[in-house]
């Protein structure tokens, strides 16, 4: 018999916990499912946040544990485990969808959120999982302020790395754009500005081969892939913005993607399928930042209390 249930949020990252903290006060009978043995999503790896008002400063695993403290006060029931398969089972004016998890549990209920986030996608080279927070960054707009005045490196050819440059060149000292062809991905517009800014040098047919330091990032080894030459870049930060990896899986064949995978839907959090939600980094949107998140996740229960009673 499956488990019966108001709300099933999948993710406990800023967005799932927010939503789970409105639904414990809207008192909806819910459950959290999430991957991990711990709550927080990307967050928990970032070194220091500086862009969340009241908390300047924070580590990204102190507000993580400040998030999920905020949600244990209101006793917001957790589970671990990974969401398998979702049956939309409505009908009519009913709102019934059946969500299995690995361990074939299942659990009948009126509405799921997604808040299953994205994956930066990884170079997978030497010294980079070691230097991550360390000068390895993922995120331009969250870590760049750290590095001004500094010479750093970004990795990637399509509208982020263009635009992770562009940033990048108004605070540091000089960017150089690593890109494995010499054609660039991105809007015609980013490359144009990129080719005017006096410290942006565009190395085309690079590949990293290692990201080198002490404890935090000083060089990186790069290799031409048409000659084979190899050379060293000082630099005091790396970001790879090569793509992201969003957490789909359950979506997948239920609910509308876009051409990259992220699940469709507007700043309602209404996704194609009524009574499943999306929120955080796993939506279409313009800004993947804890802040949109956790707007996310009260705006979510805010469209799903609305459409409950309607
Ligand atoms: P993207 O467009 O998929 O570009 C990824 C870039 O990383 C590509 O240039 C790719 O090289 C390179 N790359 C991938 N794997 C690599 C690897 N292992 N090693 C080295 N380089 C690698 O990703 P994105 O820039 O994150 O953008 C994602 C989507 O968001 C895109 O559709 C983009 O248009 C959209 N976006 C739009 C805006 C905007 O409209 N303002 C802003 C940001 C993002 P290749 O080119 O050789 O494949």
């Amino acid at each position: 018999m499956a488990n019966k249930k108001d709300l099933v949020i999948i993710g406990s990252g800023p967005a799932g916990l927010c939503a789970a903290i409105y639904a414990g006060r809207a008192m909806l009978d819910q459950v959290v499912i999430e991957k991990e043995s711990f709550s927080g999503g990307q967050v928990i790896t970032t070194e220091r946040i500086d862009n969340y008002p009241g908390l300047y400063g924070i580590s990204g695993y102190e507000m993580a544990m400040k998030f999920r403290e905020h949600a244990n006060q209101l006793e917001i029931p957790f589970m671990e485990g990974e969401v398998t398969e979702i049956i939309d089972n409505s009908s009519g004016e009913t709102s019934s969808k059946l969500v299995t998890l690995t361990n074939g549990e299942t659990i009948e209920t009126k509405a799921v959120i997604f808040a299953t986030g994205a994956r930066h996608k990884m170079l997978s080279v030497k010294g980079e999982k070691e230097l991550t927070g360390a000068g390895v960054s993922y995120c331009a707009t969250c870590d760049g302020a750290f590095f001004r005045g500094k010479t750093v490196a970004v990795v990637g050819g399509g509208d982020v790395a263009l635009e992770d440059a562009l940033y990048l060149s108004n605070l540091c000292e000089k960017v150089y754009l690593i890109h494995r062809r010499d054609g660039l991905r991105g809007a015609k517009v980013l490359q144009r500005r990129v080719a005017e800014a006096a410290n942006i040098e565009f190395l085309p047919f690079y590949e990293v081969q290692e990201i080198c330091g002490d404890g935090m990032v000083e060089k990186i080894r790069i290799k031409q892939n048409q000659t084979g030459d190899e050379k060293e870049l000082p630099v005091s930060g790396i970001f790879i913005a090569i793509g992201m990896d969003p957490q789909n899986e359950a979506a997948k064949g239920l609910l509308e993607l876009d051409k990259t995978g992220y699940i469709c839907a507007g700043e309602d959090c209404r996704t194609s399928v009524p009574g499943i939600y999306a929120a955080g980094d796993i939506r279409t949107k313009s800004l993947r930042q804890v802040v949109t998140a956790v707007a996310d996740g009260a705006v979510a229960i805010a469209s799903l209390e609305q459409d409950l009673n309607n």
